[in-house]
């Protein structure tokens, strides 16, 4: 028997849920739907055009239809179709998410891999025929996570996997990419103040109505969506992103729970006794991307890599519910559920 938390009906009912304490001068224009396998949310609080939302989706939509490893037709399966075989045309946005995404393989030491895709394939989780694969399959499939084996290639505007079965899977950085492009499509049509979430990974634009800060709940991983460990208050222009071991998993036949961020050196959902880590910071392909690249490092590693990078901060939360802050995360983040316990480091 299995258990998934991300089928399309539980999302739906998971709209919106990251915004706390909205107030506005004019009657807010909100929209959701589902798109990147999630309920992306866009409310509009001041400003912005008739053609603002319809723009935002139609360009949600097309990063689905270009990046998406889930479906046939993408640049992506095409890219994963000539693995092995040759280079693929890719156009600049899927080129530019890719060169993030090996940017923090790079800066991970592999911890995060966009070439995870044969590994994500065999477990499925979250989607139909979720299960534990097999030692055997595992070792097979794990000689096709490379990320050194991508080649891409700017002045040909190409894309290609080396070796034949490698499987490119952008899952862990996209939706930071589709976060920005909203906020700027918002900002060209005129608008002054708005709320992005698609599927939690949130990004606020321009200033509120009423002046003050922007708060921007943090999610509770043990908790259903929208409930929350604490609040980040932040100017406009900022992002939180959160990876977890709640946002997709299993419960599998021998009780016990498999999440969806993958280990590419072993094949299996990262152990480090990590329930999530949100990172707060301005840009949000960066966000993702490092929210799951310091999910996948741990705790030291992790908080080793952020207190190196300039304006990006996080909160990492462990499975006994201690609450471990990066050195300037306590100015903008407030922890408020008092199941969760604000922890000193423990490693100098
Ligand atoms: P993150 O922590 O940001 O990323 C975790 C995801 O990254 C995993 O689900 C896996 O895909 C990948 N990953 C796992 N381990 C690693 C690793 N070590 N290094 C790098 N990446 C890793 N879901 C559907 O159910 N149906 C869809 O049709 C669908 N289409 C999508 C199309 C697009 C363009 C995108 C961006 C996402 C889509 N999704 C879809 C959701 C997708 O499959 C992921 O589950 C989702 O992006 C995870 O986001 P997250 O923020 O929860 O987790
Ligand atoms: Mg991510």
């Amino acid at each position: 028997m299995s258990r998934t938390t991300s089928r399309p009906a539980r999302l739906a009912a998971a709209a919106l849920c990251a915004i706390v304490a909205v107030s506005c001068a004019e009657p807010p224009r909100d929209r959701a739907d589902l798109v990147l396998g999630t309920v992306c949310s866009v409310r509009i609080l001041d400003g912005g055009d008739r053609g603002a939302l319809d723009a935002v989706f139609e360009r949600l939509r097309g990063i689905e239809a270009t990046m998406s490893a889930n479906a046939d037709g993408t640049v992506v399966a095409a890219i994963n179709a000539g693995a092995g075989v040759a280079p693929v045309a890719a156009p600049d946005d899927v080129r530019y998410v890719l060169g993030k995404a090996l940017s923090y393989s790079a800066l991970s030491g592999g911890a995060f891999d966009p070439t995870i895709g044969p590994v994500v394939k065999l477990w499925n989780i979250g989607m139909d025929g979720e299960r534990v694969p097999s030692p055997e399959e595992i070792a097979a499939a794990l000689p096709l996570v490379d990320a050194s084996a991508v080649a891409a290639d700017d002045a040909a505007g190409t894309v290609f996997l080396r070796r034949a079965g490698m499987l490119l899977d952008l899952g862990a950085i996209a939706k930071g990419y589709a976060a920005d492009e909203a906020a700027r499509i918002l900002l060209e049509h005129r608008v002054k103040a708005a709320v992005i979430d698609l599927g939690g990974n949130v990004k606020v634009v321009g200033k509120k109505p009423d002046g003050s800060p922007w708060r921007i709940g943090i999610q509770d991983p043990f908790d259903d969506r929208g409930a929350r460990i604490g609040v980040a208050e932040l100017e406009g222009g900022a992002t939180v992103v959160t990876s977890g071991v709640y946002e997709r998993y299993f419960i599998g036949d021998d009780g016990e729970h498999y999440h969806h961020i993958l280990d590419p050196a072993t094949g299996y959902p990262v152990r480090n006794g990590l329930a999530s880590v949100t990172v707060i910071s301005s840009s949000s392909i960066d966000a993702d991307g490092l929210s799951t690249t310091l999910f996948s490092l741990g705790l030291e590693r992790g908080m080793a890599l952020v207190e190196t990078l300039g304006h990006v901060e996080a909160v990492f939360i462990d499975e006994d519910k201690r609450v471990y802050l990066s050195s300037g995360a306590g100015a903008v983040f407030k922890l408020d559920n008092p199941a969760f316990a604000l922890t000193p480091l423990p490693f100098p």
